[in-house]
């Protein structure tokens, strides 16, 4: 990986951006991707929208979607602590001892969140999972009032950022879900900059992905792609404890999976197969029996229908603060997307035979 684009990921995955607040990576995206794009343009609901060759009569969309879990405050103590609800899958077993910035108005605001002491627990607390409603964020305000002063209900919070290299060009962050999948849309912007395109690429961060794969829903309308390619992280099962029966043969290094099921139209996930073995891009598959968790959902069901594909990039630990991926899998992710948008014509056939 180029040292600039190395530099967009980590500033990337150094913005919060909870589903419905993803502001501040959003501008970061759009300031890194417009570079590389003929135009760039952001909507009502939150989503980046960048497009290369536009006007074509084929259009490709890639969706990256751009938010991340994360909480919103739904109360003031009268201590001056804040309680939260959750943004999106949380996992609450990795939430007490967590690090986060509440993204108040007037700036962040670093937190906490606490918990009992083990010594004070009772066998029976310490057994269990913390629920959500009985965490709270500490962001040492000496009571409702002082807390008052720089957060308000509604205010939304996330991990705090913590990006770090590994061993073996592995990464880990919070939010690589799915600031990856975003990073890797923009990377391939880049990568088909100077190439010659029969078709109008455009490049999405999605927004609200994490509470419902909305943001897909809407830009996919608006744009009316016939070919849609979704950008995620998928679950690598090169760690303890994964069925390898259920997820398949998944390892960080290993090259982006590729997914099929009736989510995925068939001839886009051949195509997508026989680029990587013929531009030698390593790959692994996955299977998913219905429906997607990804964009992909949205992207395939947009009004008549669009081929639609999920590429994902192998990921440890998601929806914890240290979700791990490999540097090397995010260039062949974007390295097999973009030769595989290279072989897209408008004489390209997606209908199923
Ligand atoms: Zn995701």
């Amino acid at each position: 990986m180029d040292i600039e684009s190395l530099n967009f990921l980590k500033k990337l995955l150094a913005q919060c951006g909870p589903s419905g607040f993803e502001n501040a990576a959003r501008r970061v995206w759009v300031q890194r991707t417009q570079k590389y794009a003929d135009e760039v343009r952001t909507d009502v609901h939150g989503n980046a929208i960048a497009v290369l060759n536009p006007g074509a009569d084929v259009r490709i969309m890639l969706a990256g979607h751009l938010d991340e879990i994360g909480f919103i405050v739904t109360h003031i103590s009268d201590n001056g602590y804040l309680h939260v609800a959750a943004v999106g899958g949380i996992d609450r077993v990795t939430l007490p001892g967590s690090q986060v910035k509440v993204l108040a108005e007037k700036g962040t605001i670093d937190g906490v969140i606490g918990k009992k002491a083990i010594h004070l627990a009772s066998p029976e607390e310490r057994r269990k999972a913390v629920e959500i409603k009985d965490v709270w964020i500490d962001i040492g305000a000496r009571n409702r009032k002082d807390a008052e002063k720089h957060v308000k209900v509604g205010d939304y919070a996330s991990y705090t950022p913590n990006f770090m290299m590994l061993k073996n060009d592995l990464f880990s962050s919070k939010s690589c879900d799915n600031k990856t999948g975003a990073f890797v849309a923009s990377e391939v912007m880049k990568r088909l900059r100077r190439r010659k395109l029969s078709v109008s690429v455009y490049a999405v961060a999605t927004a609200q992905e994490e509470i419902g794969i909305r943001g897909a829903r809407t830009s996919a309308y608006g744009i009316d792609p016939q070919v849609g390619i979704a950008l995620d992280v998928g679950f690598a099962s090169d760690t303890p404890g994964i069925d390898k029966r259920i997820v398949g043969d998944v390892a960080l290094g290993k090259g982006p999976i590729l997914c099929s099921g009736p989510n995925i139209n068939p001839v886009l996930g051949k195509r997508l197969v026989e680029v990587a073995r013929k531009k030698k891009v390593p790959h692994q598959f996955t299977t998913d029996p219905g429906v997607t968790g990804t964009d992909a959902a949205a992207l395939q069901v947009t009004r008549e229908g669009v081929a639609t594909a999920l590429v994902s990039i192998p990921n440890r630990y998601m929806h914890t603060q240290v979700e791990t991926c490999s540097l090397k899998d995010l260039d062949n992710t974007a390295r097999l997307v973009a030769e595989t948008i290279l072989t897209i014509t408008p004489r390209t056939n997606f209908i199923p035979r």
